[in-house]
């Protein structure tokens, strides 16, 4: 797996990472889905550098162009519910993409064990297309590879890439060895720790809680 962590260099990126992490303002729900959808759109801008180009001829009122622009075979997948202002970035960039939707949520053995289960499932046909799949917090990465066992079911893309917000270390060399080698990770930032939770420390919580409110 290609590792792209993008807070390694400075830009403003960094402030809409520490706006969703502060405890205060992070409260601001609107807020915080806008600032997520704003490193959505950021991993966007970077994951395109590495997209597959074609050259289109366009007609302007004063003549013609040749431009390289994306191939259109993207597939845009994300988790429910917590992805959502995330690949509303994404597709604010990606706007003619596909797009698929999948639930998944940590069904509780007790405090601190818990299985992935995925039950909605809406995705196009993958073969051959660049799947984009967003996941905001990739924690003990389960969940992302629960949904990728799903989506293989519905063909084979050319290339992964995956579209996260916070990871941790852990989730990250879990994730390594069940998506193909080629697969780029962008994730904004990386932080040390999981707690006993499978909750990222320092992280910022619950996503999905945050982004829509606290859940039963
Ligand atoms: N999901 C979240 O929303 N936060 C975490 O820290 C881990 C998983």
């Amino acid at each position: 797996m290609i590792v792209n962590i993008l807070d390694k260099k400075k830009s403003i990126l960094n402030k809409f990472i520490s706006e969703i992490r502060d405890v205060n303002i992070q409260k601001d729900s609107m807020r915080f889905r806008r600032n997520i959808g704003r490193i959505g759109e950021i991993i966007g801008y970077e994951l395109s550098q590495s997209l597959s180009f074609e050259k289109n001829t366009i007609t302007t009122p004063l003549g013609t162009k040749i431009v390289d622009t994306p191939k259109k075979d993207i597939v845009l997948c994300s988790i429910l519910r917590a992805g959502l202002p995330l690949h509303d970035g994404l597709l604010n960039y990606f706007d003619d993409a596909e797009n698929a939707f999948i639930s998944a949520y940590r069904k509780h053995r007790n405090d601190t064990e818990f299985e992935i289960k995925v039950e909605y499932f809406a995705s196009p046909n993958l073969d051959n297309k660049t799947l984009i799949l967003a996941d905001p917090m990739l924690a003990t990465g389960q969940s992302i590879v629960a949904v990728y066992e799903g989506l293989k079911k519905h063909g084979t893309p050319k290339e992964i890439h995956l579209a996260c917000v916070i990871g941790s270390i852990e989730g990250i060399e879990y994730i390594k060895n069940y998506f193909p080698e080629n697969t780029k990770l962008w994730i904004a930032t990386v932080d040390d720790n999981l707690n006993d939770k499978g909750y990222i420390v320092p992280g910022l919580g619950d996503a999905g809680d945050l982004a829509f409110g606290v859940k039963l």
